[in-house]
Formats: C-alpha cells, sequence, structure tokens
C-alpha cells in the first residue's frame, strides 16, 4: 500500500493553548507542531485543523468543562503561531472527534488519504476520539509524539499506550515524519 498522508491538527487554539483551558504542555509542543506543519506543506502533505467551535448554551461538553472555544470569539481562533495558510482545511467540530458529525471523513476521501497523522490537544481525549474514528472508517492511524500532549504526563502517556495497543498506531516523532515527507 502507499501511504498518503494528512495532519490532524486537533484544538490547537487560543483557548486550549493560552485561555480558557490553558495548558503549559500543550504551549511545549508549539515549536515541534509548527516545524511539522511547515514541512509537510513544503511537501504537499494535507494540513487539516480539527477545531472545536461550540454553540454556547447547546453543546453538552460546556456543561463539563465550562465555556471554551465558542464559536466565532478568540478562542476558538488557530494560535497565531501554526496559520492556518491558505492551503490548509479547516473542519469545526461540536464534540471530541474531528469526525462526528463533520465533513472530514469526506475531505479525507477526496484528497485520496489513506494515513492520519495526529497532532494537538489533548492526547488521551479529542486526540484519541479523533483516532478512535479514523481507526474504525479504516485510516491507518500515526501519532506524532513530540506534537501532541495532555494536561499531565500521564494522561499523554495513556493516550499514547492507547493509540498503539487498540488502534494499532505507529508513533513517530516530528523528525521522524519529516524524513518520510521528504523521502515521498
Ligand atoms: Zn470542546
Amino acid at each position: 500500500m502507499k501511504f498518503k498522508y494528512a495532519i490532524l491538527v486537533v484544538d490547537m487554539l487560543n483557548d486550549f493553548v493560552t485561555g480558557a483551558l490553558k495548558c503549559e504542555r500543550g504551549l511545549a509542543i508549539v515549536p515541534q507542531a509548527k516545524k511539522l506543519l511547515e514541512e509537510a506543506r513544503k511537501n504537499h502533505v494535507p494540513v487539516i485543523f480539527c477545531n472545536d467551535s461550540h454553540l454556547p448554551n447547546i453543546d453538552h461538553e460546556l456543561k463539563l468543562w465550562g465555556n471554551h472555544a465558542i464559536k466565532g470569539t478568540e478562542g476558538a481562533k488557530i494560535i497565531p503561531e501554526l496559520g492556518p495558510q491558505p492551503t490548509d482545511y479547516i473542519i469545526e467540530k461540536r464534540r471530541y472527534s474531528g469526525f462526528f458529525h463533520t465533513d472530514l471523513d469526506l475531505l479525507l476521501k477526496e484528497l485520496g488519504v489513506n494515513t492520519v497523522i495526529l497532532t494537538g490537544l489533548h492526547t488521551h481525549m479529542c486526540v484519541r476520539h479523533t483516532a478512535a474514528d479514523a481507526y474504525q472508517l479504516g485510516y491507518k492511524v500515526i501519532a506524532c509524539s513530540d506534537a501532541t500532549d495532555s494536561f499531565t504526563k500521564e494522561d499523554y502517556d495513556y493516550g499514547i499506550k492507547y493509540f498503539k495497543e487498540v488502534y494499532d498506531a505507529e508513533i513517530l516523532n516530528t523528525n521522524e515524519l519529516v524524513k518520510i515527507f521528504e523521502g515521498q
């Protein structure tokens, strides 16, 4: 099988990095995520942002987490370090998974993608739910180990372990992925 990649960038939004649900470990992955996205764009690997875009007083997840990434607010915007660039794609989601009631699967099929590279926040939560749907829809799953994280190391480790054991995921770091892009 020839691998056709896309990068899924989950919830790298102001509210998740520096805002309402700010996360120091999330801030720490920004340089690697930036490098990965720049190299992907250079090598024509699609970059797809999967962004929380919640409806206030409607989305039940807000009861659990408080208001965050409300559609149309600063908090719901992609952090400035990561773009987006005109060639990138943006999927708005209202649940943890980037696939749930969005057209992400349709877009990936139209792009001819069979392998998704997961990055962003949080490894054990929105990234994991996105990985679940990717796997169940038949995509090969790769997680970029230094471009995803969680509030704690325990949650991160749990997410990575789950990817490997349950979704047969490959865990690669940014440098390893850049080499793959360059060798395509
Ligand atoms: Zn949310």
